[in-house]
């Protein structure tokens, strides 16, 4: 079993210490109308993703996830660089980012004169079996995303190829919840869609600090994943401490297998530099790529949470999921 990556496929026992979401470069859609303002340095930011790959390296990470939707900036000769010169194992996606956030006008107007579901079933299995666009660099995983109080008709559009495309091809597949909703549904409609749960990663269920909500999702056979640590006190991110209270009665429960961690960090974001108010200084604070190896995990392990349920989360499901 082996991963695809930009340097080419990495067996799963050597995929190592694995961050299954992150963002090497991201920009919400619009920010390629704004390019007077907001212009991509490719120099100066391919150095700093190279500088925060470096980092991890030194940290132990060996592999990580770019979940960065198509329409959002997914740069995939950029991240090649990025692994190139870093030595880091990067894994690509495919797929579309959730109806708020995500650039829907060109499929939705697509969708109004075809059929759908073969569009983005064919962009999907070429991006994982041909490459994407001219690059010959295929897609590792796919990515999914649903609003908050549903998976809206446009999203199950894309569920649904992606669960087809897995079944053919076997990709891994990630998804994006919103503020803590939908896990249980989406899990049902991918697995009820023949989707190989032990392959797919539910994400940002950290957005939950409810164990019941977790639980519901893990009983269709799914992976979770605590993916925005250090993104805390913002409307869908709670406090890591709540969080580590759920973590803590999943890991009681006997979950380790199914767990992953992560931080949904941006290293350079696209389009204008953001202008933060100080008052959202204190939530992001630890929202650095770093916060896990640093923080997180010695904070496990004073809760009396085994090195081995650690290696569990961090190297051994990611290499089953994703290898
Ligand atoms: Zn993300």
């Amino acid at each position: 079993m082996t991963a695809q990556t930009f340097t080419g496929p990495v067996p799963a026992d050597q995929m190592g210490f694995t961050l299954p979401h992150e963002h090497v470069i991201f920009g919400y859609p619009g920010y390629q109308g704004d390019v007077t303002l907001g212009t991509f340095d490719h120099a100066a930011a391919l150095d700093e993703c190279v500088r925060v790959a470096g980092t991890l390296r030194s940290r132990g990470v060996q592999t990580v996830v770019d979940a960065t939707p198509n329409e959002c900036g997914r740069n995939p000769a950029f991240l090649r660089e990025v692994s190139e010169r870093s030595g880091l194992n990067i894994l690509c996606s495919s797929g579309f980012y959730y109806e708020g956030e995500g650039a829907t006008a060109y499929f939705k107007f697509r969708f109004s004169l075809t059929d759908g579901f073969s569009e983005v079933y064919e962009m999907m299995l070429r991006e994982v079996t041909d490459g994407i666009g001219t690059t010959g660099i295929r897609a590792g995983v796919l990515k999914l995303a649903s609003s908050r109080d549903e998976i809206s008709p446009y999203e199950r559009v894309f569920f649904r190829a992606a669960a087809r495309v897995q079944r053919e091809t076997g990709v891994p597949i990630i998804t994006h919840t919103q503020e803590g909703r939908q896990g249980p549904q989406q899990a049902e409609l991918l697995v009820g869609e023949g989707a190989d749960p032990g392959r797919v990663m539910i994400g940002h269920m950290d957005g939950n600090t409810d164990p019941d909500y977790h639980r519901e999702t893990l009983k269709h056979g799914v992976n979770i994943a605590f993916d925005r640590l250090g993104l805390q006190g913002l409307v869908g991110t709670p406090m890591d401490t709540d969080r580590l209270r759920v973590l803590e009665a999943l890991l009681g429960d006997g979950h380790a297998g199914r767990i992953l961690l992560s931080h949904d960090t941006i290293w350079q974001w696209l389009g204008r530099p953001l202008p933060l108010p100080e008052a959202i200084l204190p939530a992001i604070k630890d929202w650095h790529p770093t916060h896990l190896m640093d923080d997180i995990l010695p904070e496990l392990l004073r809760r009396g949470i085994s090195q081995e349920q650690i290696d569990q989360m961090t190297v051994k499901n990611p290499a089953r999921v994703f290898g």
